[in-house]
């Protein structure tokens, strides 16, 4: 059996009995400048333990549900000798997995060569379907366990409520752009630094190396053109440093969107915008509501209003579409 039909099969046994919670959502798009976004109203997130990280305490805070995954909600633990692919214990869609590190690693660190390459263990497990990665990095991301773990979700490319909003604008961006150099993508309504993965790539050591170099690139270009109060390193080995847990080092936090074909990096300034929790798939176009006053809240208010405000307006460049 492919690992994506386990995922779904192990999903529907979890659900079945008790240690999974799942409710299904209903979306509704709501057009903007460029993108039209889904929100996605999901009841089940007012069942999941928030919390959030705190800065500098990571270590000993008591909740870490990875270091010993729960078994049925443990996937695969032999693809990979460095990470575990689980199920989300409270999915908004369903097949919404995690890929965790198998020891304690900070969720506040970066994403190394090893964690790519476990992410295209999922990446490349289904003809049948494909997947939106994310990672919530640093106190202000809206993660929630400080333990390093990436997400993905199931998407429909093409599809307007199970696709990826923002994938025409990567579309149109990518004609223009060469692979692993990091670009603004015009008509992203945050600032933001992007870049596209060759097609043809092999995925040996050296193609998760250039992922992780161009990665690094990206925190460190999205962050050196905004006025965070984080200083920045100007060699890329500085660079790398960041977002460390290094005692009386600043945080930075910040999303990481990526698909086999590009990944976008956002610098965050704050978790919430107008009483609103935003993460990675936010800046996806994908925002998720617990409640009904939620959804209303964000059709009033425009959705690209509430991304700019948790993350930075665009610059004049990324604006200019
Ligand atoms: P984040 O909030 O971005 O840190 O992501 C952590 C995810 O872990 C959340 O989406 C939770 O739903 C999920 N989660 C919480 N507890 C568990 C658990 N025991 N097993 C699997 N997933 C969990």
């Amino acid at each position: 059996m492919s690992l994506l039909s386990r995922l779904h099969t192990q999903f529907d046994a979890a659900l079945a009995s008790g240690h999974l919670v799942f409710t299904p959502s209903t979306c509704v798009l709501v057009n903007g400048r460029h993108i039209k976004f889904q929100i996605r109203f999901a009841p089940s997130l007012a069942k999941k333990p928030t919390g959030g990280l705190q800065p500098q305490k990571k270590e000993i805070t008591p909740f870490n549900p990875f270091l010993s995954p729960e078994p049925q909600l443990l996937v695969e633990s032999d693809l990979s000798p460095t990470h575990n692919i689980l199920l989300n214990k409270f999915s908004v869609v369903k097949g919404h997995t995690i890929i965790t590190t198998k020891k304690w690693e900070s969720q506040s660190s970066l994403l190394k060569a090893a964690d790519f390459k476990a992410a295209w263990i999922l990446f490349g497990s289904g003809n049948e379907g494909e997947f939106l990665g994310f990672y919530n990095c640093g106190p202000l991301s809206g993660a929630s366990v400080p333990h390093k773990h990436m997400q993905f979700i199931p998407v429909k490319r093409g599809s307007l409520e199970d696709g990826i909003p923002i994938d025409q604008l990567m579309e149109d961006a990518q004609r223009t752009s060469e692979p692993f150099v990091a670009v603004v993508i015009p008509g992203l309504p945050f600032h933001h630094r992007a870049f596209f993965i060759p097609n043809n790539s092999t995925q040996d050591e050296s193609f998760f190396k250039d992922v992780e170099m161009a990665y690094v690139a990206l925190v460190t270009g999205a962050f050196a053109a905004k006025p965070v109060g984080v200083v920045f390193g100007e060699t890329s080995n500085q660079a790398v440093s960041v977002g460390k847990d290094e005692a009386g080092k600043s945080e930075v936090s910040y999303n990481v969107i990526f698909t086999r074909q590009w990944m976008i990096v956002i610098p965050r300034r704050q978790e919430l915008f107008e009483g609103l929790s935003v993460n990675s798939v936010g800046f996806a176009g994908m925002l998720l509501a617990k409640t009904q006053d939620q959804v209303d809240q964000l059709q009033r208010g425009g959705v690209e209003r509430v991304l700019a405000g948790v993350a930075y307006e665009p610059h004049v460049e990324e604006s200019k579409f």
